[in-house]
């Protein structure tokens, strides 16, 4: 049997890796260079692989086609795959195929990483033996392949979902749904709604799905399914009246509820700060009761879990001011949080690539919290024209001209956050390049 991995990333060597092992003959095609180390491992596994072209003769001669998530499926490529009958999957469809472990499955548009690093903390923390896989650290494929855990917390985009099609959650967590990747979708809200209720497909009544009940789309959405699994949904509100399944507020106080046991947090005693962290931690706790985790166990995983990189991340204190790097916010959604969780006057670092951003549901938050908002990119002009009427504006183009200007409107007491709500490509390698520079720069102040 024929295995082509298309995509030479961490999904793609796990893929090839885990074909080998199963007998495939092995061949991986990547259009573009690949780094040294995947370069090194197929070398050193004797698997066949290409880079910088496709040769369709080979691709076309597969059984079973594994496709990088970063590859669209409208390229024409997997459009005639698919046309000529070749099963075309991901990663993780793959990679399901060969393990009876069980799965708990994040996805939403935001809070993806957070909440699979939570679960996957307190779990570990509780001593359960449990994977990490999907979008964070190694490729499922590759753990299959090599360590074979029973248990994986797994990150799922809506790139990865759309190639899935038998793979069936235990425990699904669906976060969120707000408009972003709309180019990879049609630009159609609809389609990657879609998309990203494929987590439930497979999943039978002794299944749990856990969703973000205050977020629209998934709300209207829910209500015109049918669904299987057992549901508990999570919200920032107080507890509605008969409600015994799910996770809400009450005043300060953060309650799940479900198998008849209740279970209640200060959310000053999560270790991760902000509304949209009470949702990541709501979401956590359902999945981690559902497994059976008693309460202590929970907690202490809540109370220790460390910042995550990139996400809010308190960089350090200078001078009174407090710098923050919240390079992944990439998308409005995401910054609104961020805004929403500051208690100080902000001095707010925005800008970057606009993916046709709405920066109208904003204006409320940065009229009252944002002091000095600093464009960093290289075309502010629709940031400079949104913001103008609410807070001061500055134009740069550079990093150090940013940070700069923030040390010079930042006083002590002020939170300096870089927020961007746009991608980083125009400036930046990704937002992980961002934020390193970003928090080089700071500390070097
Ligand atoms: P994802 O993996 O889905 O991109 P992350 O956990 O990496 O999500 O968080 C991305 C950004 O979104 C962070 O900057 C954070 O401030 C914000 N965020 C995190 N969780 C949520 C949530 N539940 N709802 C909205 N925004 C969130």
């Amino acid at each position: 049997m024929k295995l082509v991995v298309l995509g030479g990333g961490e999904s793609g060597i796990g893929a090839a890796l885990l074909g080998k092992k199963l007998g495939y003959e092995v061949f991986l095609s990547d259009k573009g260079d690949l780094s040294e180390n995947y370069r090194e491992i197929l070398v050193k596994q004797g698997l066949q692989f290409e880079e910088g072209q496709h040769t369709e003769e080979r691709i076309f001669a597969a059984d079973l086609v594994v496709k990088s998530p970063g590859i669209p499926e409208t390229v024409p490529m997997i459009v005639r795959l698919r046309e000529q009958g070749i099963e075309v999957i991901s990663e993780i469809e793959f990679a399901g195929r060969h393990t009876a472990a069980k799965f708990v499955c994040i996805t939403g548009s935001n809070g993806k990483t957070t909440t699979t690093l939570l679960v996957h903390h307190i779990f570990t923390h509780a001593g359960v033996d449990v994977g990490l896989a999907g979008n964070v650290g190694k490729s499922l494929a590759a753990q299959v392949a090599e360590e074979a855990y029973p248990l994986y917390v797994v990150e799922l985009s809506s790139f990865q979902l759309d190639g899935m099609f038998h793979f069936r959650a235990d425990i699904g967590i669906l976060t969120n749904i707000t408009p972003d990747h709309l180019d990879r979708y049609g630009h159609k809200f609809e389609n990657y709604i879609d998309s990203k209720f494929r987590i439930l497909n497979n999943m039978g009544p002794e299944d749990l799905f856990i969703y973000g009940e205050d977020s629209e789309a998934v709300r209207q959405k829910l209500s015109a399914l049918k669904v299987v699994p057992e549901m508990a949904g999570f919200t920032y509100e107080e507890k509605e009246q008969n409600k015994t399944v799910g996770a809400w507020m009450e005043g300060e106080m953060i309650v799940a509820c479900f198998g008849g046991r209740e279970f209640r947090i200060n959310r000053n005693e999560v270790s991760i700060k902000g509304r949209h962290n009470v949702y990541n931690a709501m979401a956590a706790i359902l999945a981690c009761m559902r497994w059976g985790l008693g309460p202590d166990a929970i907690a202490s995983g809540l109370r220790t879990f460390p910042q995550v990189e990139h996400r809010l991340e308190t960089v350090r204190i200078k001078d009174g001011v407090t710098y923050v790097n919240d390079s992944k916010a990439t998308n409005v959604d995401s910054a609104w949080y961020a805004l929403d969780s500051m208690t100080t006057p902000v001095v707010w670092i925005a800008g970057g690539t606009d993916k046709g951003n709405d920066y109208s549901v904003l204006f409320e938050l940065v009229r009252r919290k944002v002091k000095v908002l600093i464009c960093m990119g290289l075309d502010n002009k629709k940031l400079v024209s949104s913001f103008s009427p609410f807070c001061k504006v500055v134009d740069t183009d550079n990093l150090s001209d940013a940070i700069s200007a923030a040390r010079k409107y930042a006083v002590s007491g002020d939170t300096v956050l870089l927020s961007p709500c746009c991608a980083s490509f125009d400036l930046f390698k990704n937002y992980e390049n961002r934020g390193e520079l970003f928090k080089e720069a700071v500390r070097k102040l």
